[in-house]
């Protein structure tokens, strides 16, 4: 009504005039009016056009509204109708509500003929097997995404992978749990899908562009995940789903003529005449117009490899603190307020704390998962959190860090945090080993077993007697980590976890386990913020987490798009 009023305002009314015909002239120019503006926004996809959308809200029929209901069951088709008002609807968001009694909410919007949302239209995949090549080092989130864009720009991604295809991989992650053996080019960092393979697959990011998110998500639902993830506040695939999307996605960049090549861990960069040279560990060689460097944040002889041949490297600030896993239905009772039950999702939960001057915060948290080995070099203790698409475990895990800044740790140099990182991975693996060594009963012989201790033991900095039942299969060594941990993590965590304000959370029933290390990469490798280069190389695009600029998977493969489209451009 504003722009009705605003109309007749601008009208030029004289006082005196007939103010009846004036109301149909004006009532007319405002009708004709907003029959133009509808032209002009039904001949653009409206939805790609956030900024008509209050107009259109405005000016045509369009509507939001929610529905709320049990968590046992979806809303009636009838309950939508109904509040669509006979209009054709489309289903939102869909997310859990636990403030009070939890239900699920559903947002709608409802919309009349010529208004249909925008969908996502993915460009299509174009033949590339005689395009100009660029050189994908890692397949991971980053480096899968990456290729997908270069396939839509008409370029040709060679993808250099130094582990396995994500099938022949799982053999030897299982290897890892149940018999300690690192494979340092295989294991639940390296492989085909990197280190999302195997993972939640939880697709929460804080970046917030949301056409790259679509671009992600559209994709990751036309390879084989669940389409609830285009709607799930917080959507997640799980690991029994995500290798055949993996594949999936292998199987598009290689009909289309890109190639992928395993066990090719690149260990050299060469300039050539018209680009680059990669070089493998068993000496093959692969050209390209480009490089993208999405090698991940475990990556460390990638960095060390840059920094031999003099390329820029800085310390970045990361996360280091232990796995928490307590039993679900405690997490389920207090997220729920006791009103779980068989069908209901399994409970979330996040937290923040600021304890002297740094963030202590929850990381990947997994309802009904599993604790995994993650360590991708022999004699270092690194756990993980995973979970299948049901989350149905009787555990729920998360990662509770304390952020680490450059300056908490002595030293100079890029390396300084990396190899603070790794001295507590080898710290927590050689109090195991010596407690294998030392003869006592009863201890884990797995060298994947980890040192933990009860939360309220933790707290109070005293062993803890007995272990409460766990997911993590190598088994645990009752441990001091309140010792074992550096004292700026262990003493923030030590005064966090009483704080935390979830009800039944500080408990003994809640397990630690040394250490969670890998939440980002302690290395950032430099790069133009507009062109996206290598401050060091022109033609090498570094991406994805390893080079510093995301963390997670959907916030991974963003990178790894844009970055593809950078290199497309220079070409
Ligand atoms: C167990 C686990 C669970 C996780 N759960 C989640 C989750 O639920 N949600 C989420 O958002 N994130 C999760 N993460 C983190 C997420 O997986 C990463 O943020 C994401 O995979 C990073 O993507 P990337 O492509 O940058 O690097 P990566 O996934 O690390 O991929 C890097 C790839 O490069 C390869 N590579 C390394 N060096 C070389 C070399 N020299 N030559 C050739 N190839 C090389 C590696 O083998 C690897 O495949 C999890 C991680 C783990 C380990």
């Amino acid at each position: 009504m504003l722009c009705f009023f605003q109309a007749l305002h601008s009208s030029g009314l004289e006082a005196g005039e007939a103010v009846g015909p004036v109301y149909v002239k004006v009532l007319l120019q405002f009708l004709v009016g907003v029959k133009i503006v509808r032209f002009f926004m039904n001949c653009n996809r409206i939805g790609e056009f956030a900024f008509l959308r209050p107009i259109h809200y405005f000016c045509g029929s369009m509507k939001e509204f929610e529905i709320t209901c049990p968590l046992t069951r979806e809303p009636r088709l009838k309950e939508i109708e109904a509040k669509a008002g006979g209009l054709k609807w489309v289903l939102k968001k869909r997310s859990i509500d636990a403030r009070k009694e939890p239900v699920w909410r559903y947002q709608y919007e409802a919309y009349g003929p010529g208004e249909e949302p925008g969908a996502y239209v993915q460009a299509p995949y174009r033949d590339v097997h005689n395009a100009p090549a660029v050189l994908i080092a890692g397949a991971g989130p980053a480096g899968m995404f990456a290729a997908l864009k270069l396939l839509t720009l008409g370029l040709k991604p060679i993808v250099l992978e130094r582990g396995k295809n994500v099938h022949e991989r799982k053999f030897d992650m299982a290897r890892l749990s149940r018999g300690g053996v690192v494979d340092p080019d295989s294991n639940y960092c390296y492989g085909e899908g990197g280190a999302g393979a195997f993972s939640d697959g939880k697709l929460y990011t804080r970046s917030s562009k949301r056409g790259d998110i679509r671009e992600v998500l559209s994709q990751l639902v036309a390879f084989g995940a669940s389409k609830d993830i285009l709607i799930d506040a917080h959507p997640h695939i799980g690991s029994d789903k995500l290798p055949s999307i993996v594949e999936n996605i292998r199987k598009c960049v290689t009909e289309h003529g890109g190639e992928y090549h395993f066990g090719a861990k690149v260990c050299g960069i060469e300039s050539a005449a018209d680009g680059v040279t990669a070089v493998c560990t068993d000496g093959r060689r692969f050209n390209g117009r480009r490089l993208i460097l999405a090698t991940g944040h475990s990556a460390r002889d990638v960095y060390e490899m840059l920094s031999n041949a003099g390329g820029a490297l800085e310390a970045k600030g990361f996360a280091l603190g232990v796995r928490v896993e307590h039993p679900q239905e405690k997490i389920n009772y207090h997220q729920y307020h006791g009103l779980w039950k068989p069908g209901v999702p399994a409970a979330e939960y996040s937290f923040v704390e600021q304890v002297d001057g740094r963030g202590v915060f929850s990381f990947c948290m997994c309802p009904g998962g599993i604790l995994v080995p993650s360590s991708t070099e022999p004699r270092t203790v690194v756990l993980n959190g995973m979970s299948n698409s049901g989350r149905s475990g009787k555990f729920a895990n998360a990662g509770v860090v304390v952020q680490i800044e450059p300056e908490d740790v002595p030293g100079e140099g890029p390396f300084k945090l990396m190899d603070f990182q790794q001295s507590v991975e080898r710290r927590m693996f050689d109090w195991c080993e010596q407690q294998r060594c030392s003869g006592a009963k009863d201890i884990a012989q797995n060298p994947m077993a980890a040192p933990a201790q009860r939360m309220e033991d933790f707290c109070l900095g005293k062993l803890s007697k007995k272990m409460p039942p766990t997911s993590y299969f190598p088994g645990v060594i009752s441990a001091p980590l309140h010792e074992l941990l550096p004292p700026i993590v262990a003493q923030r965590l030590q005064k966090a976890f009483p704080r935390v304000r979830m009800k039944g959370y500080y408990t003994n029933a809640a397990l630690l386990l040394g250490v969670e290390s890998r939440t980002s990469s302690p290395i950032r490798i430099p790069r133009d913020p507009e062109t996206l280069v290598y401050v060091s190389a022109p033609l090498i695009y570094p991406c994805g987490e390893g080079a510093g600029y995301s963390g997670g998977i959907v916030s991974s493969a963003i990178d790894g798009i844009r970055c593809a489209q950078a290199a497309a451009a220079s070409i």
